[in-house]
């Protein structure tokens, strides 16, 4: 392909090449007056190669490049020389060379930028409202490389695998994934509305039900719901969906991408299979159904210990059926006042009376609950909890997964304020298996599905769902963790329309809701549905780790804020009153008050 601009990219040119003649097109990164000489770092996508332009050699063009500003776009021509010793760039694989120029054309000019693209600016609504010009930046565009690659190894391997790549609607119907929907009013069928996908869930089964048997989807899911920093009303999952499968075919599936993945994008080395721990583990263990198993600092139960014990905070929390639970904070009696206070403000903001604790200081036991402890007692806890001089311990008493989401918290922060996450870049990755299928919700008061709907009772759970103790069912489900973050989350799926009827049952949903939600997938079962599971990876998240970026705003090249607002086109904007006329709806803001 010949180009008028270049022959050349900026990224290619090395000492070999001295002698020969190029063109280069790209932006001016930088320029610099060296007594006359014009030296201008040149930049596109490839890379950087530095111009120089001598005023004795090339008197026109070396006029015309004093005028030359950062992001200017240029096109130059000359001859690739060798740099003088001791004047090249090791940090630039072009370092060795420069292209000494003899003509220059400006192909367009850049006004003042608002930010400088070779900092950090932490100002986001400016970076999202030019973020064309954050694009630029070199981190920005690997972070969009790698997107690339990893969408690529995953088509090349789910291809090799046997599954085909079937896109689902935009426009469909509520799915109940948990979230509020995005709608769409319908023109042609008023006072009606889609509604976004927040997962192609249903689809991909009756995909299933179709005979597909293996499908994958790199599919925009969206989900009305509060902003976060790993979180977008669009984003990207890794949709995976197989009949005929067994769990543990699956996940090694998964695993195997990821290896592969990884292979070519990190060169990191994990060990497959992944760990697989239970729900119930996760949570008694770390407190968090989502563990990060880079650092110990375990919750351990210390119920058995404090049975009759004379400190009324434990015992009460015994007599009513809960448990008191602590963690060891090795070497952290140093901890100071302050730290103690916010340690506390966050156990009570998730549900904790307060935070007893314990601090070891020259074979001291420095607390206020100390005093309620017998010998015994103190004895059972050293030996359970190995408590040395230096040490913290941190309690929690109440009920079970109270007590244990609280002391999850508080071991997350410590790992902060300790520095325990080691920096050497290891990946953990992990299963967390045998999730309830039920969970109750106080504000509606009704059983809800811990994933879905659609998540199949484990087998030997399922004569629980005709008994009084229905909601200690376990579904046959499944979430992947890396570094104490969801990547993903599956199971295997109901295929038999009674049970999904039952299931729904459960759900408080009533027959005719059930029709009038659900009906198309409860009739698809009636005609031969094969069993089935599948799974989804949240992309931008997965890119967001293996990148290191901080946000999956990084990693997507036009996200939006989080108050859910696209900066740059200005989305969402209010509708012209035609256009609301015509779809029949009418917006109860008041003009003044739309922005
Ligand atoms: N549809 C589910 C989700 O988006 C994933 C799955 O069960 O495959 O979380």
């Amino acid at each position: 392909m010949t180009s008028p601009y270049r022959t050349i990219d900026c990224g290619s040119l090395r000492s070999q090449d001295a002698g020969s003649q190029h063109k280069l097109c790209g932006w001016v990164q930088s320029r610099r007056d060296h007594g006359g000489v014009i030296f201008i770092d040149l930049r596109d996508r490839a890379g950087i190669t530095q111009v120089v332009f001598r005023p004795e050699e090339a008197p026109q063009a070396s006029q015309l490049a004093h005028s030359l500003r950062t992001e200017d776009v240029i096109s130059v021509f000359g001859t690739v020389s060798k740099r003088l010793p001791g004047t090249e760039n090791p940090k630039l694989p072009t370092g060795e060379i420069e292209l000494v120029a003899n003509q220059l054309e400006i192909l367009n000019r850049a006004e003042p930028l608002p930010f400088p693209l070779d900092e950090r600016i932490s100002n986001e609504d400016l970076r999202l409202t030019y973020r064309y010009l954050d694009l630029r930046r070199k981190e920005m565009l690997q972070n969009l490389h790698l997107r690339h690659r990893i969408c690529k190894i995953i088509r090349d391997f789910l291809d090799r695998h046997g599954f085909l790549e079937i896109e689902t609607p935009i426009l469909s119907k509520s799915t109940p994934e948990g979230a509020r929907d995005f709608l769409v009013p319908s023109r042609l069928n008023p006072g009606t509305f889609y509604a976004l996908p927040q997962a192609p869930q249903q689809y991909k089964q009756l995909l299933m039900v179709a005979g597909c048997e293996r499908y994958f989807q790199i599919a925009r899911c969206f989900r009305d719901e509060d902003l976060r920093a790993d979180r977008q009303p669009e984003f990207t999952q890794l949709d995976i969906e197989v009949s005929f499968i067994q769990r543990d075919d699956l996940l090694s599936l998964i695993e195997n991408l990821i290896r592969e993945i990884l292979a070519h994008t990190h060169q990191h080395q994990i060990s497959t299979p992944f760990p697989r721990i239970s729900f119930h583990e996760a949570i008694n263990r770390f407190g968090s159904d989502k563990p990060d198993t880079r650092f110990n600092l375990l919750l351990h139960d210390l119920s058995d210990i404090f049975t009759s014990s004379d400190f009324k905070v434990f015992r009460n929390a015994l007599d009513s059926g809960g448990v008191v639970k602590a963690i060891n904070a090795k070497g952290f009696a140093s901890i100071t006042t302050g730290q103690i206070q916010a340690l506390t403000e966050l156990a009570v903001a998730h549900g904790a009376k307060g935070l007893a604790y314990i601090k070891v200081e020259n074979g001291e036991w420095k607390s206020p609950i100390t005093k309620f402890l017998s010998s015994t007692e103190k004895e059972s806890l050293r030996s359970r909890l190995n408590i040395c001089d230096g040490d913290l311990v941190l309690f929690g008493a109440g009920q079970w997964q109270t007590v244990c989401n609280v002391l999850g918290r508080i071991r997350l922060r410590i790992a902060e304020l300790q520095n325990l996450i080691p920096s050497d870049k290891k990946l953990h990755f992990l299963w967390v298996v045998d999730f309830p299928l039920l969970e109750w919700s106080e504000e509606e008061a009704k059983w809800n599905a811990v994933h879905h709907p659609f998540t199949r009772p484990k087998t030997e759970d399922l004569p629980l769902l005709d008994s009084e103790k229905f909601s200690q069912s376990r579904a046959e489900a499944y979430d992947l963790v890396l570094n104490g973050v969801e990547i993903g989350g599956g199971s295997l799926r109901i295929h038999e329309a009674q049970l999904q009827e039952k299931m729904f049952n459960i759900l408080g949903i009533s027959p005719e809701q059930q029709q009038q939600l659900f009906g198309h997938l409860l009739r698809a079962f009636r005609f031969g549905a094969p069993p089935h599971g599948g799974i989804a990876l949240g992309l931008d998240r997965l890119i967001m780790l293996l990148a290191g970026a901080e946000t999956i705003r990084d990693v997507i090249a036009f996200p939006k804020n989080n108050r859910g607002q696209e900066l740059m086109t200005g989305a969402p904007a209010p509708a012209e009153p035609r256009q609301l006329r015509e779809l029949a709806i009418a917006s109860t803001v008041p003009p003044t008050l739309r922005k």
